[in-house]
């Protein structure tokens, strides 16, 4: 089972081997801040309700090749997403850090792994594996592996979703009625990566580095020129550095106003000023974030980011 807009891999007519998966497909599964928008107790705010795309789930990106899909951060809300986005394919999830809004939907693939003997590989930084695994220790095997991106194990397993998905096998030995009391569907399923400063998942592959949000850190990751750099209020002047030459940058933009742990609409002008990427779209956003008035206030080159928002780049 693959997105539909991910396009299907086939053999090159003249010398009948794969080509290199040279597009990577990457969609916005949700852009919302650590509450959503709309909010509890707080409503809509700033953002008039009519527009549908200012109902912002929370924020998390899937990268996806012909052979690969890689997941960035496990929402709350990643159940919701995957289904909308009508594939639950994933390889491998790189998290960005370990706050709740990015990590507690980790228990959502759950339905994908009983009974298939398979692990979901999860990598991050050392700091943030350690935290995940405390938070939800029953997830995971045992021990924690460096990441070598030389590892062939790297490589993505050939799995028919679109099987896995119909009928009774998806449970393997138990069924989800109660009647099966031998069925431990809370089975370890993860197994954990740590990444130093490169990461090859399948056939994405792409660097990491720290961001400063606030009283955290936070990763941002970059593959070919395009970035990903949520939750981030600052950048060290190494990250900085890394964020050059973007054909498609997607940034942090909370609010209007300056806030301690996240950029705000004047943080990200100045950046992209000195950066320069071609095109930046702005994730992570607040009830303050009303999608239209953003458009009339920012440049072209910069939009806000929209559930379910689909672009192509290149993968190298
Ligand atoms: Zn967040
Ligand atoms: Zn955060």
């Amino acid at each position: 089972m693959t997105s539909p807009n991910v396009p299907n891999m086939t053999l090159d007519p003249f010398t009948g081997v794969m080509p290199p998966n040279v597009t990577l497909v990457v969609t916005i599964l949700g852009c919302g801040s650590s509450v959503g928008v709309p909010a509890l107790k707080y409503g809509w705010g700033d953002c008039d309700e009519s527009n549908e795309k200012n109902i912002r789930t929370r924020s998390s990106i899937i990268l996806e090749t012909a052979t690969t899909s890689v997941l960035v951060d496990m929402s709350p809300d990643l159940r919701q997403q995957l289904l909308r986005h009508r594939s639950f394919k994933v390889d491998g999830v790189i998290f960005t850090h370990e706050h709740y809004d990015h990590t507690s939907g980790i228990n959502e693939l759950r339905p994908v792994f009983f009974g298939s003997g398979r692990t979901l590989k999860i990598y991050s930084n050392a700091e943030c594996i350690e935290s995940i695994k405390s938070m939800f220790f029953y997830l995971f095997e045992d021990g924690v592996q460096e990441h070598n991106i030389h590892d062939p194990s790297n490589r993505v397993d050939e799995i028919d979703y679109a099987k896995e998905f119909s009928g009774n096998a998806l449970y393997g030995s138990g069924d989800l009625t109660g009647n099966d009391r031998s069925a431990n569907l809370y089975m370890p399923y993860i197994s954990a990566n740590i990444i130093a400063d490169r990461f090859q998942i399948g056939d994405i592959s792409g660097i990491c580095f720290e961001q400063n949000h606030g009283h955290s850190k936070s990763m941002g990751i970059r593959v070919g020129n395009f970035a990903y750099t949520t939750d981030v209020v600052a950048f060290p002047e190494e990250s900085f550095a890394k964020l050059y030459g973007l054909d498609v940058w997607v940034v942090d933009c909370l609010s209007p106003e300056v806030v301690s742990n996240h950029a705000n609409i004047d943080s990200v002008l100045q950046w992209v000023e000195i950066l320069k990427p071609k095109m930046t779209y702005l994730t992570h956003m607040s009830i303050r974030m009303d999608y239209d008035r953003l458009l009339q206030i920012l440049p072209p080159n910069v939009r806000p980011a929209y559930d379910q928002m689909q672009f192509e780049v290149n993968n190298q």
